[in-house]
């Protein structure tokens, strides 16, 4: 869903640069190999970004320095010529996983989609942004709901309306996981992927490096038995597409990432009430439903979806599922809970993303937004972007890939979207630590033009010029209204 963001791209971009360059001297200080490139560049976004990337460069024991990282950019693919084509297998049949193997298998690459259950249903809100419609081409029967309205409620439950200034045409799309992630995979089979129904339990490294093959084992499903028939391929290249608890990311020691647990209940409300969610989600901060994170009543096809998520009390998870189911009683109270699911929200990418002829993608490899908690249009792109370099760096797969060629899709991912998750952390940071600072961010809700920076910002993805003057008006009232947010903590902590 839509983080709501109080500054315009210019404002975004100062607030994520001047953040960027602690960090990238903090980062440069602590790393006397990598340092000598990355400070011989001017500070501001790209040399941040490589700070940001710079986390794995540490860790790597062989000799990826930042600038033999940087030249992937610049050098040629270098593979040598294949007398077959070159085989990809994409582990995890999300929208990463789909979107990589659709992109593969339409270049003539023989792809192996390799997903442990073909009817999963990911425990999700399923909230995706406009712009994902078109640019994954997806239809409109697998959009369930559009929902054109959000109230966002304090936590003294002051409701602020936003969507105002949405056109006729502008929505936030509601799917059902087992749905969309279903037609994505039938539809990279039928350009031409192998879909497998098999756990991958396995993955054995090749003695030649450069040439040699992955034998990736799993527990093929094909035949219907539950237990499965291990079965292993050889392949050239792998794509760890599996989620948040990465078996390709062990495989690889790409290292932890911190992560939030959700929980949600799929309730099935009484149908005025359904009536109500007909085109609408709630959002609900307070201390009560997250510390860090925030409640939502998401419509789904049928039903309602009510979660929470918490990185900082990940014990009091259900404490605060109460809190939620509590605070939306009088809209979806009597509701019958129909599932109950939790899972992890991985917080930032992992340390190494990249290994060999290994990539990840997706939750694998830490790509939600915080504040918003947003994960599947970053997903479908980033497994779009991972093929994408590996089709155009080994000439449609007639060239072996290598390291370099990962790295491509790598450099290019940070570079677009280093600023975006940067400048919602900051976000979150500020507004989501108190309650005084979430009763001030549900005010500025209520302004129109951070209404239409919120949304153009999360519908479309694209950096959105501000107009300087509601630049500076809306500076003056984020000021104002954190100067009375921190009051109240003042008087609450008084008194208390
Ligand atoms: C409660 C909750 C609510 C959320 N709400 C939203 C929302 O409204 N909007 C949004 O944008 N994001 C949301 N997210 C985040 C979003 O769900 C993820 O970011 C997104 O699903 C990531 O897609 P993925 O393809 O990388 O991984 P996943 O969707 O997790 O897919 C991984 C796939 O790999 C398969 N797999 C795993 N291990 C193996 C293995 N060893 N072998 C074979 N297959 C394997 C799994 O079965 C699964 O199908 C939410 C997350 C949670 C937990």
């Amino acid at each position: 869903m839509p983080s709501t963001t109080t500054m315009s791209a210019k404002s975004m971009a100062r607030v994520a640069r001047a953040s960027a360059k602690t960090e990238a001297r903090s980062v440069q200080a602590a790393r006397p190999v990598a340092g000598k490139s990355a400070a011989s560049k001017p500070f501001g976004v790209r040399s941040a970004q490589s700070a940001f990337v710079g986390q794995q460069v540490q860790m790597k024991k062989t000799s990826s320095s930042a600038s033999s990282r940087n030249a992937v950019v610049e050098v040629a693919a270098s593979g040598a010529p294949l007398d077959r084509k070159l085989k990809v297998a994409v582990v995890g049949g999300g929208p990463s996983g789909a979107c990589a193997a659709e992109v593969l298998a339409k270049a003539g690459i023989e792809t192996y989609l390799i997903e442990r259950k073909l009817d999963n249903c990911k425990p999700c809100g399923g909230a995706i942004p406009l712009c994902m419609v078109d640019e994954f081409d997806l239809p409109e029967e697998i959009i369930d709901r559009k929902v054109t309205k959000m109230k966002m409620i304090s936590p003294s439950n002051r409701e602020v309306d936003v969507g105002q200034t949405l056109s006729e045409t502008e929505y936030i799309g509601m799917c059902r996981r087992e749905v969309m992630d279903d037609f994505l995979r039938q539809r990279a089979e039928a350009l031409g992927a192998k879909l497998v129904n098999g756990l991958m339990t396995r993955l054995d490294k090749p003695e030649d490096k450069k040439n040699g093959t992955y034998t990736l084992h799993y527990n093929d499903y094909s035949s219907g038995s539950k237990v499965g028939t291990p079965t292993a391929i050889e392949v050239d290249c792998v794509i760890g597409a599996d989620g948040a608890n990465s078996r390709v990311a062990k495989e690889i020691d790409a290292g932890e990432y911190d992560y939030a647990i959700a929980f949600q209940e799929r309730m099935r409300i009484p149908e005025d009430r359904m009536n109500y969610y007909m085109d609408l989600a709630e959002m609900y901060v307070g201390d009560d439903v997250s510390p860090d994170f925030y409640g939502w009543v998401f419509p789904k096809y049928d039903h309602v979806a009510v979660g929470t998520g918490t990185v900082v009390n990940k014990k009091a998870i259900k404490q605060y599922q109460t809190a939620i189911r509590d605070r939306s009683a009088n809209k979806c109270g009597n509701g019958k809970i129909i599932r109950v699911e939790a899972h992890p929200i991985p917080e930032h990418p992992r340390p190494r993303r990249v290994e060999d002829r290994v990539c990840l993608v997706g939750d694998a490899a830490g790509y939600v937004t915080k504040c918003s908690g947003e994960g599947i249009y970053f997903a479908a792109k980033s497994g779009r972007m991972a093929a994408e370099a590996i089709v155009e760096r080994t000439a449609n797969g007639t060239k072996q890939v290598d390291e370099s060629d990962l790295r491509v899709y790598l450099d290019k991912w940070d570079r677009k979207y280093w600023a975006t998750y940067k400048v919602l952390d900051i976000l979150q940071k500020v507004f989501y630590r108190s309650n005084p600072a979430r009763e001030a961010f549900v005010e500025m809700c209520a302004d129109d033009y951070v209404q239409k920076m919120t949304f153009d910002s999360y519908l479309y993805k694209t950096v959105v010029p501000g107009n300087p003057l509601d630049d500076i008006k809306l500076l003056g009232n984020t000021i104002g209204s954190l100067v009375r947010a921190n009051a109240l903590r003042a008087e609450a902590a008084k008194s208390g």
